[in-house]
């Protein structure tokens, strides 16, 4: 692998001072803030990332506030973000600080990584930024950054290449200001070095960017292949008792673990199926609409979904039967069901 340009954070501080957004976590960074903003960024864009943290942050303002705040609470600040597990190792996480270290994040790139839900990206996030350590953070963005500025040839879905640039990075943080390094490769990767469409022209980095000087630059980087999604059909229901909908518990493990859900079973099922469906459950169902068919992606698997609406008479314990003031205050349901709970 060809080595990274030296002087990348001469060229990158400059450039960062008179370009860098001003976001709410920028302000008052402290390590709490910083923290829960690189979980909550992780997967989710910055402009829906903004008002989830702001409320977050209302609701649980400190370290002590999350770690005794019960975790549905946590689950429905979350509420409609994905990837649920973020929150639940924050809430664990939020613990362990009260416990071993008293409320406040360690100060150490190490500590931090052996925290719940805390990788090398989020060591090295907090380290360099709430703590002002030289501790790379690498994600996607930056790793595209990287293997620009050397034309990398080997897949960055590779650990080895994360490693080899992580390390290669460290040696470029200077002696101050390894925070505003962190986030001006934050930066340079969301604003400007984009995937499809890098705006070079404007990049501080144009003059050492080994991709720049052979006109090809979203030649790079290197992706790694992606296993095909499995596809699961499903039907949903919205069951209705007078003015109570049914939510059901999902498991405490797995996919969305922990939330709740519209009960739903395996495989597409017709008028006649859905019917049965709501009978053998203990519904007596009364009528039946469908309500739309919907697609949710995660990240290996698809879920394909038809729904019926039904009305109910009876409303059996296997179910809890919620009301819409209980459903806006607890009750966190994943965005997967977003195309049925809109219509409730
Ligand atoms: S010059 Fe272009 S390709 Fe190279 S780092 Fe800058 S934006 Fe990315």
């Amino acid at each position: 692998m060809e080595k990274l340009p030296q002087g990348l954070a001469q060229a990158l501080l400059p450039w960062y001072d008179a370009h860098g957004r001003d976001l709410p976590w920028r302000r008052d960074p402290t390590p709490y803030r910083v923290w829960v903003s690189e979980i909550m960024l992780q997967q989710t864009r910055i402009e829906a990332a903004r008002g989830y943290f702001e409320r977050f942050m209302a609701a649980l303002p400190t370290v002590e506030a999350l770690a005794a705040a019960e975790e549905q609470t946590v689950l429905k600040l979350w509420e409609g973000l994905g990837y649920y597990s973020r929150a639940r190792n924050l809430h664990r996480a939020a613990g362990v600080i009260v416990e071993r270290y008293g409320g406040a994040l360690p100060a150490d790139e190490k500590a931090l990584r052996a925290l719940p839900g805390i990788g090398d990206y989020t060591a090295g996030a907090v380290a360099s930024i709430a703590f002002d350590l030289a501790a790379p953070a690498v994600d996607g963005n930056v790793l595209r950054i990287c293997a620009r500025l050397t034309c990398c040839p080997d897949s960055i879905g590779d650990g080895k290449v994360k490693t080899a640039f992580r390390e290669a990075l460290r040696e470029q943080y200077p002696p101050q200001r390894c925070g505003a390094f962190t986030s001006a490769l934050m930066e340079l990767g969301e604003t400007v070095c984009l995937p499809g469409t890098p705006d070079c022209g404007a990049c501080p980095l144009a003059a050492m960017c080994a991709a720049h000087r052979t006109g090809r630059e979203t030649d790079w980087p290197v992706m790694p292949e992606k296993a095909p999604r499995r596809v699961q059909p499903k039907t949903v229901f919205i069951l209705e008792y007078r003015d109570r909908i049914a939510l059901a518990k999902r498991p405490d493990r797995g996919l969305l673990a922990g939330l709740w859900e519209l009960p739903n079973v395996e495989g597409e099922l017709d008028e006649a199926a859905a019917l049965c469906q709501a009978d053998v459950w203990g519904c007596a169902p009364e009528a039946l609409i469908p309500c739309g068919r919907a697609e949710h992606i995660f990240t290996h698997l698809e879920w394909h979904m038809a729904g019926w609406r039904v009305r109910c008479g009876a409303a059996p314990e296997r179910f809890v039967w919620t009301t819409a003031a209980e459903r806006a205050t607890g009750y966190p349901v994943p965005s997967a069901f977003r195309a049925y709970m809109k219509q409730l």
